[in-house]
């Protein structure tokens, strides 16, 4: 087996750090979300199996998991493979997509997308939420987890050769399982035989990244090369955040382009705006975060899509980022976060 130490595992193998360019930190070309089904509000009910078209968009985008066809990514190869060559003309070169074991990772297909487009895919090791987690992930020890998710990397996933280049997004919820604790604890120790990078999926709730840094670091993970996704949705009081960030891992805001009023994974939570992202990134800059930075806008659903009226996979590079020039980022530091920090926590060590 070649050494992966300075390199990036796609799934079409070894690249150098310098080829990535343009990076989405947390995308998901082909998953089935069927997991997180909402029922949709009563009076709504014929909505939830009604084909997605024009006229359901706004409902949709309010409702994302309350149509069961939207949840179905993993039927939109063809509209997938198009709206990355739209990333690609946009200046987009890499994609890390985080489906893991509980949301049908795919790794043929993710295969045959790098191919037909020229974007790196790089593919995720390791399970989702504890929702998803079967009988016999359950069942095995610390140990027996860790093996999995090295193998995914060594040898491959889902009984192909095509190799996982980084361990995550590992899914946790709020509180913690007990299950997602030994898989945050195998990921931990498979990261550190690997030196690979890690991308954790907390649970809804401030407290929840805490406590997942505190077990991995327990566990001998290196925080400094794992990422921790949807800062957009878990941690909103400024002075708690900058605790954080002091902890020294990647801090993702990666739900641009998400924008509803009814968050039904957790009402009590206001999803923020993208002008406000954009804020709370510039806030972490003034303050020193530069290089912890990482941005993408998690698609997971149909209607996030181009095809169904959504921004796709090219929103941040064409309209987030001369945005974010407008409010005084400057392009030096645009740059840190779509390529350098993405190049820096993507290479094994
Ligand atoms: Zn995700």
């Amino acid at each position: 087996m070649p050494s992966l130490k300075g390199k990036v595992q796609t799934v079409l193998g070894l690249i150098e750090p310098s080829q990535l360019g343009c990076t989405m930190t947390h995308e998901h070309l082909t998953m089935d979300f069927s997991c997180c089904y909402y029922p949709p509000t009563s009076g709504q009910e014929a909505l939830s199996s009604q084909p997605i078209e024009m006229k359901n968009l706004f409902w949709l985008k309010q409702n994302p998991y309350s149509n069961r066809e939207n949840l179905l990514l993993c039927q939109e190869t063809d509209a997938v493979k198009e709206e990355l060559l739209h990333y690609k003309a946009a200046g987009g070169g890499t994609i890390v997509e985080n489906t893991t074991t509980g949301i049908k990772r795919d790794m043929k297909t993710l295969k045959q997308l790098s191919k037909e487009t020229g974007i790196h895919i790089i593919a995720g090791a390791g399970f989702y939420v504890d929702a998803t987690h079967p009988a016999e992930t359950r069942a095995m020890s610390v140990e027996q987890l860790a093996e999995v998710i090295v193998n995914e990397v060594t040898n491959g996933a889902d009984g192909t050769s095509i190799k996982c280049g980084v361990i995550g997004e590992i899914g946790c919820s709020w509180p913690l399982t007990e299950s997602e604790n030994k898989v945050l604890q195998a990921t931990a120790h498979a990261q550190s035989q690997l030196g690979c990078p890690v991308i954790i999926h907390p649970g809804r709730h401030s407290d929840s990244p805490f406590q997942i840094i505190r077990i991995m670091q327990e566990a001998g993970a290196d925080i400094s090369k794992t990422v921790m996704s949807h800062m957009d949705r878990t941690i909103f009081d400024e002075k708690k955040l900058l605790e954080f960030a002091k902890l020294g891992c990647y801090l993702e805001y990666d739900l641009f382009g998400t924008e509803f009023i009814f968050y039904h994974m957790s009402p009590d939570i206001d999803m923020p705006s993208d002008n406000e992202r954009i804020l709370r990134v510039r806030m972490l800059i003034d303050e020193g975060y530069e290089d912890k930075i990482v941005v993408a806008h998690d698609i997971h659903t149909k209607n996030r899509l181009k095809k169904y009226g959504g921004h796709g996979y090219s929103h941040i590079l064409e309209n987030i980022v001369p945005k974010m020039l407008v409010r005084g980022i400057s392009q030096n530091k645009i740059d840190k976060l779509l390529v350098e920090n993405p190049k820096q926590w993507l290479t094994f060590k």
